[in-house]
């Protein structure tokens, strides 16, 4: 398996933003929210339990998964959320596995927006945070989003806290100014993660 680099940041944080400037530098990118839906795609076996649990109405017109309904269900039974990990997890975590096995580039950075909030630290090699202020958050993703405040805030706060993440950090990455300021940074970190990269595989 290649040296993984585990990216989190809380939303708004710039994630999607530093991923762009590793993936410039030739890094295969592996995005945890992308395996998330890929694993549930019409077609999957995934998606027909569900159906076959909840019936047809967890599908749109569109035969694609209604997540809202979903997550309507898990939040109000935990034993159904117990269920929904239970099914989910291996193939998401079968397919990270894969894209891993198959990735080219010396290191891999696997984008993870929930990675201290499911725990998954130790599924990486490394830990980078993307930081930023709160208020900051809050502006970015009202901005992108086109939401409230108030909306922002509360995604905020079912997440980890800022304190939480960097306390996992073995790297960070400040987002707080422009963002070109943040490409000295990545570029930096490429050269430390290529150095450590070739020292797992000697
Ligand atoms: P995440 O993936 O962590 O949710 P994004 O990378 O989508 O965050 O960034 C959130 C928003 O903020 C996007 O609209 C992005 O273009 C913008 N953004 C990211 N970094 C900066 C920056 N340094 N300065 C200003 N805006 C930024």
């Amino acid at each position: 398996m290649p040296y993984t680099v585990a990216l989190t940041g809380g939303i708004g944080s710039g994630k999607s933003t530093i991923a762009n400037g590793f993936a410039a530098l030739g890094v295969d990118i592996i995005d945890a929210d992308v395996i998330a839906r890929e694993v549930v795609e019409p077609g999957t076996p995934a998606l027909a339990e569900i159906v076959a649990r909840y019936g047809q109405s967890l599908l749109t017109e569109q035969g694609t998964l209604f997540r809202a309904h979903l997550r309507e269900i898990i939040f109000q039974s935990p034993e159904e959320k117990g269920w929904l990990n239970a099914l989910l997890h291996p193939l998401i975590n079968a397919r990270t596995q894969q894209l891993k096995a198959q990735a080219c580039s010396p290191y891999v950075l696997w984008v993870v927006p929930l990675l201290i909030e499911n725990q998954l630290q130790h599924q990486a090699d490394r830990v980078l945070v993307v930081d930023v202020d709160e208020a900051t958050q809050i502006k970015r993703t009202q901005l992108r989003d086109n939401i409230s405040p108030e909306q922002a805030q509360r995604i905020l706060a079912a997440q980890a806290t800022r304190q939480q993440r960097l306390e996992s950090a073995d790297d960070i990455i400040n987002n707080s100014g422009a963002p070109e300021d943040a490409l000295p940074q990545v570029a930096e970190l490429h050269q430390r993660y290529l150095a450590l990269a070739a020292t797992k595989q000697d």
